[in-house]
């Protein structure tokens, strides 16, 4: 019978509701997808009416609008969701294409919390929701690690590499979450046995190597490096 550590308990959080207003669908797909990966609950509008229709009617965690929208502009809508009690409160993060000052003071005078200049990187776009969202609502951020290509989400139980979903016995996640709560420390077997089966088991370091083995296996892919580093006679690190 294999023995499988305590879990730390699920904690259940709510997942957080993100509404993404933005015209053109890839950038709404692509936006969508990402926010999905780091296991939010993703509404989307095609248009400010849309969005603010929306807005009022599932009042979200946190929006995501478009400056740049046709018909109502981003500016509009952001203008009406500002002045309406039920959808003020609500952290806005602009999407804009002017990059000039007096239009980043602009986004933000018409009640804007945040603001990414386009062209961005989605990294930088992840990061500030979930800054955000730690701000506003901390509860529904739930703990993502990340590092390199890898990503993991401690309250959904889920890890990815290079987006693509990697499924990991309980003992492996265990480990890789240790591993990438400090990159790049070398953990000796001791003290990966402590901290992933508890201070008082009575296993060997083999029983260490072997799920170190499997996690490795099921974190390789094509053409992409080892991640876990053997530190000969010492332990194991993630580079
Ligand atoms: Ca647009």
């Amino acid at each position: 019978m294999t023995w499988v550590p305590k879990m730390p308990e699920n904690k259940s959080l709510s997942r957080a509701k993100i509404l993404v207003i933005e015209d053109e669908e890839a950038q709404l797909e692509l936006i969508g997808y990402n926010l999905e990966a780091l296991g939010f609950t993703v509404e989307k509008a095609q248009s400010g009416e849309q969005g603010l229709e929306m807005a009022i009617e599932i009042l979200p965690d946190l929006i995501i609008l478009d400056w740049m929208l046709p018909a109502i502009s981003g500016i509009e809508v952001c203008r009406n969701l500002k002045a309406k009690k039920s959808t003020k409160k609500i952290p806005l993060i602009m999407l804009t294409a002017r990059g000039e000052e007096a239009d980043r003071i602009r986004g933000l005078e018409t009640g804007a919390d945040d603001y990414v200049v386009k062209p961005y990187s989605i990294n930088e776009l992840m990061a500030r929701v979930r800054a955000m969202l730690r701000r506003t609502s901390p509860s529904r951020v739930g703990e993502i690690l990340s590092h390199n290509n890898l990503l993991l989400n401690s309250s959904e139980h889920k890890v990815f590499r290079n987006e693509k979903p990697i499924k990991l016995g309980p003992v492996e996640f265990r480990l890789l979450a240790v591993l990438m709560e400090n990159p790049k420390q070398v953990f000796t077997r001791s003290l990966l046995l402590d901290k992933v089966w508890g201070i008082n088991c009575d296993y060997d370091y083999r029983t260490v190597d072997v799920h170190i083995a499997r996690l490795r296996k099921s974190l390789k892919q094509k053409n992409m490096p080892n991640l876990i580093r053997t530190v000969r006679g010492t332990g194991y690190s993630l580079e």
